[in-house]
């Protein structure tokens, strides 16, 4: 038996001794009390009657017949709330919840996760407060009003570079301060061990139904799948129920500005270091200083990876590819004008990806992307950058 925490040499837990006894007690209630049938049959009724699944896997009929193989869309962006990262925020809250916590923090960049955050702890009557860079707080005030409409609490914080990795950092210390009341919930596969695999775990609903889905239509397994990777969590939810398959397997990370640019194509252009607990792929300079790190997509611009993905990249079993802010912005229009599907900038990286994959595929062999949100937290960034091109 290998270390649990780890993937190969990736992972673990790289944490003050302060940290220990939460992680612990979190890992062990992970491994007792989710698989039990209590918490399975709550969480049947929160992912199916409250949020919707199971999501529909549509066949586009236009992008098949532009693309010239047959492709599907793994619709993430019909869950309530508009993308994947509910899937993880109400694992966790009803974990939580049973553990006998009363308060759920959460850290957010864009604000998608503080407002998946602020939705669970509302259906869960949970306190949430959520962190958030004041620099992220100014350039995100629209999800900022939404949290707060949803009953959360939203924390400025003014530490470094005043985003995301900062948001982490002061979330991880309110955790140490306030354990025996919170639980803090991580909004991706990032982080010291046990929460990339929980994560991960919560979110395979999606690969599941993925999978059961495709056999259903096309009586075979995929031959291939798209999804986009910031954290990685909607990439691995889909992912995990075929790494033992012969299905390609494809990431597309923040390609940001291009090869001289900036970007947050952390797997294709980064080092393995330690962030956030764990060790991973991150960008950095020759001194291990984390960048910074830049995406037209909030969700994808984050300096490190997931370790699984990590793992995955240096075995080869996914292939991880730059997708750039422009390719991004091509694909968020096609996807729009083709199918009648506005997609998340984020979800749209994954559909430039498939532009590529698809004139290397035959006619019958079957694309799937994982379409983890949808666009309207976008459109006023699209037009803006967009503009006389509409
Ligand atoms: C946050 C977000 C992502 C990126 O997060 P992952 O953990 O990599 O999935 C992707 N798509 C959407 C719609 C998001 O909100």
């Amino acid at each position: 038996m290998g270390d649990p925490s780890r993937f190969g040499v990736y992972g673990g837990r790289f944490v003050p001794e302060t940290l220990m006894a939460a992680l612990k007690e979190l890992d062990h209630a992970f491994r007792t009390i989710v698989p039990g049938e209590k918490f399975q049959a709550e969480m049947q009724y929160y992912l199916h009657e409250y949020a919707g699944r199971k999501t529909p896997l549509t066949f586009c009929r236009n992008l098949s017949r532009d693309l010239g193989c047959r492709v599907y869309l793994k619709r993430e962006d019909l869950l309530h709330s508009g993308a994947h990262k509910l899937n993880n925020a109400l694992g966790q809250a009803l974990l939580a919840k049973m553990m006998g916590k009363e308060r759920l923090i959460a850290e957010t960049g864009a604000g998608q996760h503080g407002v998946a955050t602020a939705i669970a702890g509302a259906a869960l009557a949970m306190q949430v407060d959520v962190y958030m860079g004041e620099e992220d707080i100014r350039r995100q005030a629209l999800n900022v009003a939404r949290m707060k409409m949803l009953g959360a609490r939203v924390v400025p914080v003014s530490s470094g570079s005043c985003t995301l990795k900062d948001a982490i950092n002061e979330a991880l210390r309110d955790w140490v301060t306030n354990v025996e009341t919170t639980h803090y919930l991580i909004g991706s596969v990032v982080g010291p061990h046990p929460f990339p695999t929980l994560v991960r775990d919560f979110q395979t609903v999606i690969g599941n139904e993925t999978r059961a889905q495709v056999m259903e239509k096309e009586k075979k397994l995929p031959d291939a799948i798209v999804a986009c990777v910031g954290g990685g969590s909607n990439a691995i939810g889909i992912f995990t129920p075929f790494l033992g398959e012969e299905t390609r397997l494809f990431g597309a990370e923040a390609g940001g500005e291009g090869p001289a640019g900036k970007h947050g194509a952390t797997l294709c252009r980064g080092r393995p270091g330690i962030l956030h607990g764990t060790y991973t792929y991150l960008i950095q300079d020759a001194f291990g200083q984390v960048l910074e790190s830049h995406s037209v997509s909030a969700g994808l611009d984050y300096p490190g990876v997931g370790p699984e993905h990590s793992f995955l990249r240096d075995a080869g079993r996914v292939s991880y590819h730059p997708v750039t802010d422009q390719e991004a912005l091509d694909a968020f229009l096609y996807l729009s004008r083709a199918e009648g599907i506005i997609p998340a900038l984020e979800s749209a990286h994954a559909v430039a990806l498939a532009r590529h994959i698809a004139p290397g595929l035959a006619g019958d062999d079957v694309l799937v992307i994982n379409l983890s949100g949808r666009g309207d937290k976008d459109v006023a960034q699209v037009a803006e950058l967009v503009g006389d091109a509409l």
